[in-house]
């Protein structure tokens, strides 16, 4: 606080203040220094749908014992003046679904959550079943529950809430293969989404210096940080199959303007559409680096291989991205077989920004699921002495809230989005989920800017909130100090190792 007050000049025009009035205005400066404090916040704000997804139940009530149950309840509880009366009428359902002009004879199987109360107690003629047509979107990775969730979360921007506590199951593949050290004696009071204590979401994109020099002079001399910093640890990738287009583009750049985020998008579109900007990431192809130079606003432009020569690093396009442009550089490599050398090679000629892909199940291509090699990439910088010289942003597999703090503390800085993407706006897919070309997806055909935005920015907000309420469990006060932290995971199939090896019949490996 006296610091702030010496910047400003606490300076009596008639002589020294006295020690009474140097508090009084140093605790007025620092007053206006407080009020001056801007809390990053992202504004959510629950919006309608355009394309509802399926309900998830359905439920078929037989009349002939429905108008039997209300004949009788009618004839035993008859009491018109009772307040309570209206509650026979829409028995046997607490959740309203018995409850629309016509009752039971007409349900509302949009207001069921499954409880099963109904066809527990009247087994005889209600029937509660899973909907197909919800069951069957999405694929064996991105399943209609992660997609039923991406839709409930950019809907309110809130953390979904059942209070049925967790139903699924303890450990499975991919993500699922992952815990979290959540536990109580590694709890200080850090506080999650409620704010009494800040907890920070900001991660650094570019490089820094493994070590600071000084000259004799005692200034700053050698390399310096050459980097900028975003607000959430997640980015928007590019969108993927057909789902590039120019509305698509315009959403998510407004979006990650608004949340202080990144948007990568095909350097086309950027310039046919004017979207330079310092939050929009042009994505070249190699043979096109010289096109840099086009983006004078982006902080970042990514280079990736030019189509005929798969996975190709290129030092020739690398080198002249940097000649004509003052963003940093950063280069897309996916996880096919020789990633590691391309990466360091990358990593050699100046890359200050790595971008690892896997598939859409994240997988790479040689099946290693995206934990694994996020790790890979992590410790081979790490014992190449250079991690904090790097950025390292992943995407693939990215479909829920947990997966972000998951594939963080697997080695990431930051996650690419890309699937949710499509789900947050209502989007349906028709093809591929696996495959990043062969994705086939339609967003509804009114995109109202508006609506899109604000959808994208309440699914960021219920992901930013999920991310706080982990490292205010793990008592970590910032995202950037759960990069790699891998002690405060615990991978299901060593735990099962550990407890059942040498036991007769166990079987290893099996999430
Ligand atoms: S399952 Fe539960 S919520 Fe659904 S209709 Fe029956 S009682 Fe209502």
């Amino acid at each position: 606080m006296l610091e702030s007050a010496a910047h400003v000049g606490l300076q009596a025009t008639d002589g020294p203040l006295s020690m009474d009035k140097f508090g009084a205005e140093s605790a007025r400066i620092g007053r206006e220094v407080a009020d001056g404090y801007h809390r990053y916040h992202i504004d959510t704000e629950e919006v309608d749908d355009v394309n509802p997804l399926p309900h998830r139940f359905l439920v078929t009530v037989g009349k002939v014992g429905l108008a039997k149950l209300i004949s009788k309840e009618a004839l035993t509880y008859f009491r018109p003046w009772d307040p309570h009366f209206d509650v026979i009428l829409s028995r046997p359902c607490t959740y309203g679904v018995f409850s629309g002009p016509l009752g039971g004879f007409i349900p509302r199987p949009k207001l069921c959550v499954g409880c099963l109360r109904c066809e527990v107690q009247h087994p005889e003629f209600v029937k509660v079943l899973p909907n197909p047509d919800l069951a069957k979107m999405g694929d064996s990775y991105t399943t209609h529950g992660h997609i039923a969730a991406i839709d409930e979360e950019a809907k309110k921007g809130m953390v979904p809430v059942r209070g049925q506590g967790y139903r699924g199951r303890f450990g499975g593949p991919g993500f699922d293969g992952m815990l979290t050290d959540m536990s109580e004696i590694v709890r200080p009071s850090r506080d999650g989404i409620h704010g009494r204590e800040l907890i920070g979401t900001a991660v650094d994109i570019g490089s820094k210096p493994m070590h600071l020099s000084f000259d004799s002079d005692g200034k700053l001399s050698g390399s310096t940080p050459e980097m900028f910093t975003i607000q959430v640890p997640f980015i928007f990738d590019l969108p993927p199959g057909n789902l590039e287009s120019t509305r698509l583009a315009e959403v998510v750049e407004s979006t990650s303007r608004g949340i202080d985020t990144l948007a990568c998008l095909d350097a086309h579109t950027v310039a046919r559409n004017r979207l330079d900007a310092p939050n929009v990431v042009p994505v070249l192809d190699n043979a096109e680096a010289s096109r840099a130079s086009e983006f004078p606003r982006a902080r970042l432009i990514e280079l990736r291989s030019t189509p005929g020569r798969p996975w190709g690093w290129d030092a020739g396009g690398f080198d002249l991205a940097r000649e004509v442009s003052d963003a940093i550089i950063g280069i897309r490599i996916h996880f096919e077989e020789g990633w590691q050398d391309r990466m360091t090679k990358a990593v050699e000629s100046g890359a200050k920004v790595i971008h690892l892909l896997a598939d859409l199940h994240g997988r790479g291509s040689d099946g290693t699921f995206v934990t694994e090699l996020f790790k890979e990439a992590h410790m081979l910088l790490l014992e190449q002495g250079r991690r904090d010289t790097v950025t390292l942003l992943g995407g693939g597999g990215i479909v829920g809230a947990d997966h972000v703090p998951k594939a963080i503390i697997s080695g990431l800085d930051a996650v690419a989005l890309d699937l949710p993407v499509l789900f947050a706006l209502q989007g349906r897919s028709n093809g591929s989920l696996r495959q990043r070309a062969k994705v086939d997806g339609t967003l509804p055909r009114e995109l109202d800017q508006e609506w899109a935005e604000q959808r994208l920015t309440n699914l960021c907000g219920s992901w930013r909130d999920q991310l706080l309420e982990i490292l205010g469990a793990m008592g970590i006060r910032e995202v950037r100090r759960l990069r790699g932290e891998f002690g405060r995971s615990m991978v299901v199939r060593h735990l099962e190792d550990e407890a059942f090896e040498g036991i007769a019949g166990y079987v290893g490996g099996g999430c």
